[in-house]
């Protein structure tokens, strides 16, 4: 059977490993850190999943914690006013539930199960170097390393690439003791709360090592009040943080947040990046190929929340990909075209977060406005998360945003 190597274990290289496992491939996974490690370590990421990324997993029978972790049936926008009071304020029903399952848990169960079926894991951060001793051994070299220093072999896409510099301050904090929101008790919802030329927080519950929790998500912009945590050592100093400018900005979030308390001593994180797209072909020093995988080639901000989406999706596609090309090589017009294939999906992804890390001009303004009005509005701007081409269709142009509105009240757009 054809031999498989890829490097980096987070949501794309084990999905893609768990995968072609299944249908008969000799894969080899190489992780820089161990399942216990990653349990036992630092937050990553706040990984809410919507429905067509978690039907991959379900596809490929990998959705074990599906009946634990919280559902999530709805994603509401509130929009801080300058007294702090909320100028909008709605929640929006998603079609399919989404959920979020701690990375440390997720990353360490399926490394494990990988394991147990019989696939090589071998632990061990990879060089450039490693790569090119080992690719020649394989039919294929798949690099889903995230963001880390392997990225140096794909060179940067500029014309997919608006930015060169990061866009929001990230910072995370995983809670336990959060209320829900008094507007809909009965359901969970992801909250997007913006607050004008300040950033975003984002909350959202999610399932961790100690249960169910919720995330505290602060996305602030550059050099502003939120951009506050690079530096700060100790978790209950960023959790101090992260509940005083709820306080400050967003008293209806810190009103439910009172008597919340860390998960654990690694429940926070903080940081930020450049949102880049790369080339998805690497040329190793000796020559061979190889391909780069979700956040290595497409990596977005997560103000939409879309990074391990995409990473599913990206899986799924190469997976798809692979075992379509049977016993054919894998040379590099397959990894353009197998790249190409994801971009399909990525393409509407990028266009959308980039624009969301803009500020909004009028015609996305009056949409996010009129959802607080017009229900219908609301539900597709939420369903837009689980499939963010059909923003083409109503959010990018101001013609189509406002016939789009006229259509729903039955109103002439003006
Ligand atoms: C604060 C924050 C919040 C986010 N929230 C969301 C969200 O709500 N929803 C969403 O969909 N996405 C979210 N994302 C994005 C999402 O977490 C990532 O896009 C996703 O995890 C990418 O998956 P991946 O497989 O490409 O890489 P990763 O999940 O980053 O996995 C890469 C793995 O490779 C390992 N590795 C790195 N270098 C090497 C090496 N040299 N050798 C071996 N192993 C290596 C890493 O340790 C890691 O385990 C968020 C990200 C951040 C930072």
């Amino acid at each position: 059977m054809r031999k498989i190597l890829i490097i980096g274990a987070g949501q794309s290289g084990l999905q893609l490993a768990l995968g072609l496992q299944s249908k008969g491939y000799e894969v080899t996974l190489m992780s820089n850190r161990t399942a216990d490690e990653i349990r036992s370590g630092r937050v990553m990421s706040t990984q809410c999943m919507f429905h067509t990324a978690l039907q991959h997993e379900r596809d490929l029978g990998i959705n074990f914690w599906e009946s634990q972790a919280p559902r999530i049936e709805g994603l509401g926008v509130s929009v801080a006013a300058p007294d702090a009071s909320r100028a909008v304020d709605w929640v929006g029903k998603l079609d399919g539930y989404a959920q979020s399952v701690d990375q440390r848990v997720k990353m360490a169960g399926w490394m494990e199960t990988f394991a147990q079926r019989g696939g090589q894991l071998v632990i061990h951060g990879a060089a450039v170097s490693d790569l090119d001793f080992f690719a020649s051994r394989y039919d294929l070299t798949l690099v889903s390393a995230g963001k880390g220093e392997l990225v140096s072999m794909f060179g940067r896409d500029a014309s997919r690439s608006p930015y060169d510099a990061p866009q929001r301050a990230l910072s995370v904090a995983y809670v336990h003791g959060m209320g829900p929101r008094p507007e809909h008790p009965e359901f969970d919802a992801v909250r997007c709360n913006l607050v004008p030329g300040v950033g975003e927080l984002f909350v959202m519950p999610t399932l961790t090592n100690t249960g169910r929790a919720d995330i505290l998500f602060w996305e602030g912009v550059p050099g502003g009040p939120l951009d506050a945590f690079q530096g700060i050592k100790d978790p209950n100093e960023h959790l101090a943080l992260t509940l005083e400018l709820l306080k400050r900005f967003l008293p209806w979030e810190y009103d439910r947040s009172t008597k919340v308390e860390l998960t654990d001593a690694n429940g926070t994180l903080a940081g930020r990046y450049a949102p880049t797209v790369r080339n998805p072909i690497g040329r190793l020093p000796s020559g061979g190929l190889v391909l780069g995988v979700a956040d290595v080639v497409v990596a977005n901000d997560p103000i939409t929340g879309q990074g391990s989406n995409s990473a599913s999706k990206c899986a799924a596609a190469y997976l798809a990909s692979i075992v379509e090309r049977g016993d054919q090589p894998f040379d590099a017009e397959w990894m353009q075209a197998t790249f190409d294939r994801y971009w399909q999906t990525a393409q509407h992804v990028t266009k959308w977060t980039n624009a969301m890390l803009a500020p909004p001009p009028e015609h996305v303004l009056n949409i996010i406005g009129a959802a607080g009005q017009l229900q219908p509005v609301a539900d597709r701007f939420a369903n837009g998360f689980n499939n963010p081409a059909d923003f083409e269709n109503f959010f990018f142009d101001p013609d189509k945003a406002n016939a789009y509105l006229a259509s729903v009240t039955g109103q002439p757009a003006g």
